[in-house]
């Protein structure tokens, strides 16, 4: 973040503080806005020498990856994923680019990561391009949709499918051809520069027609040339090490720009959670229409706010928000709006439009449970304890919830255990019964990870009452509870098993918080 952002954001984060009613949100603006600073970008379609057939060169050679990186790096981009066509390339051809991303990340210092653009390319007729990431080995599917997900997926990775409404021009078609798929993470909602309508609507579509579909957006360059690179990114937030990309692509952490950042939270949860509820919700935004380095100056217009529920317009021919925000025009800013949630209300997203670009988040999911009380978690990520969000025990009746979250922030284990914060809130009280940390593997296989400590910030050591499902639980008080100050519990998971990186954390909480601070 440039220092000039730093000034503004403290004196309108102060402004702003002051005139919000209090209680109407849990972020307050000076932490949204030094939320925007973590929030860091990368371009996952970049190609090299290594398609150099592909058309799109116009018969000449292709920039080479160090080009490419160099590129991304000059345009302030974290990260980039390399992802030429397989149909131009031998396997071998496939690990010699991965050596050149290696020369590439050393020399440019911003990670250079190897993937795959899969599927057919000129002259021969195509399925559609699938992007594929993170795969231990080279790919050659057949040329079909379903096949080239699978092949994937068998290489111990995941993908998203490329630009699913571009490129169908004469009898070069590379349109996607098969929308009865399953098993791919999402896809390209911006492309090379440009966000497709078309692509917006079917993703809008496979939301609302499957309620249990997990399918996000990403924004990518598919960049030819080293002008190109970071004309289309995705960011995300925190750590840019490979694997914690990857686990925001796969957990849809992320949003999609050409150039401007929006973000926002709900509840004290970021993009890619799930915030359980039964009452209306306060989002809390924040911008910055120039968060690239030399990017060209602009200011907010416009920022919408989309669910499941918006409904399709035939005039405009997409859906519409069922919120419009007209912000005084800034640069970098932070405002607040409510939503209602009904029980068929799925998840929260945001558009900002922008005087340079636009930026389109991924959802927030909505669980429709209780609105009831609940302890935070935080999980820490190597420097700090970062908000994970409210875990719902709600219960009226006192009998115990077992509520599972998945954990969006990737923990980073300390003397080989991982570590994990459970604080009150503050007008409610938990009575908890059992606390558990498991990972989700590559192949599908669950890894426990055993509970070997738990401390109470008032009365010790906890470990004993937390191990099993029983009639024994530990009671934690919140701050109206207990004085002015909220309970916590400090838990720590031995870091045990496989040297294979999980692709999900899973955090479970048995327990039961009878108050209903929302009623
Ligand atoms: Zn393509
Ligand atoms: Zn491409």
């Amino acid at each position: 973040m440039k220092p000039i952002h730093v000034m503004t954001a403290i004196l309108i984060g102060a402004l702003a503080f002051l005139v919000l009613p209090s209680g109407t949100s849990f972020v307050s603006a000076a932490s949204a806005f030094t939320e925007l600073q973590y929030w860091h970008a990368g371009d996952q379609h970049v190609h090299s020498e290594y398609s150099s057939w592909d058309a799109s060169y116009g018969g000449g050679e292709g920039p080479t990856v160090e080009q490419q990186a160099q590129a991304a790096e000059d345009k302030g981009l974290s990260w980039i994923i390399m992802t030429d066509h397989n149909a131009m390339m031998t396997a071998q051809d496939w690990s010699d680019e991965g050596v050149d991303c290696q020369a590439a990340e050393a020399s440019t210092g911003i990670k250079v990561m190897l993937g795959l653009e899969v599927g057919n390319c000129y002259p021969y007729f195509s399925f559609g391009h699938y992007l594929a990431y993170d795969i231990d080995y080279y790919v050659n599917p057949p040329n079909d949709c379903q096949s080239m997900i699978n092949a994937v997926n068998q290489a111990g990775g995941f993908g998203f499918i490329a630009h699913p409404f571009a490129f169908n021009y004469l009898w070069l078609d590379f349109y996607w051809h098969d929308w009865d798929v399953t098993g791919y993470k999402g896809m390209e909602i911006m492309h090379a520069g440009t966000v497709s309508i078309a692509a917006i609507n079917k993703w809008h579509d496979i939301l609302k027609n499957n309620p249990s579909a997990r399918v996000f957006g990403i924004g990518n360059s598919d960049a030819h040339l080293p002008g190109q690179v970071g004309n289309t990114v995705t960011y995300k937030y925190g750590s840019v090490s490979a694997y914690d990309v990857y686990f925001a692509l796969r957990n849809g952490e992320s949003i999609m720009s050409n150039g401007p950042l929006i973000t926002f939270k709900m509840g004290g949860t970021r993009i890619g959670g799930t915030v359980s509820t039964t009452s209306a919700q306060t989002l809390d935004i924040a911008w910055d229409a120039q968060h690239l380095e030399g990017q060209q100056s602009g200011v907010i217009q416009k920022i919408e706010v989309y669910t499941n529920e918006s409904s399709y317009s035939y005039w405009y021919g997409r859906y519409l928000p069922v919120k419009t925000i007209i912000p005084s025009q800034t640069e970098t800013g932070y405002t607040t709006t409510t939503i209602s949630v009904t029980a068929q209300t799925r998840y929260v997203r945001l558009k900002g439009i922008f005087s340079n670009g636009e930026s389109y988040t991924n959802p927030i999911w909505i669980n429709y449970g209780s609105g009831g009380g609940c302890p935070y978690l935080q999980v820490w990520d190597g420097s700090d304890y970062v908000d994970e969000g409210l875990l719902d025990i709600h219960n009226a009746e006192g009998v115990d919830v077992t509520y599972e979250h998945t954990v969006m922030t990737v923990p980073e284990p300390v003397n080989g255990a991982y570590q994990f914060r459970l604080i009150e809130h503050p007008k409610t009280i938990s009575d908890i019964d059992q606390v558990q940390l498991r990972a989700i593997l590559e192949d599908g296989t669950v890894q426990e990870f055993p509970l070997i400590s738990a401390r109470h910030s008032e009365d010790g050591n906890v470990l004993d009452l937390l191990l099993k499902s029983d009639d024994r639980r530990i009671v934690e008080q919140g701050a109206d509870h207990n004085g002015g100050v909220s309970q916590s519990i400090d838990l720590r998971f031995a870091a045990l098993g496989p040297h294979r990186e999980p692709v999900a954390f899973i955090f479970t909480i048995e327990g039961c918080n009878m108050i209903c601070k929302t009623c």
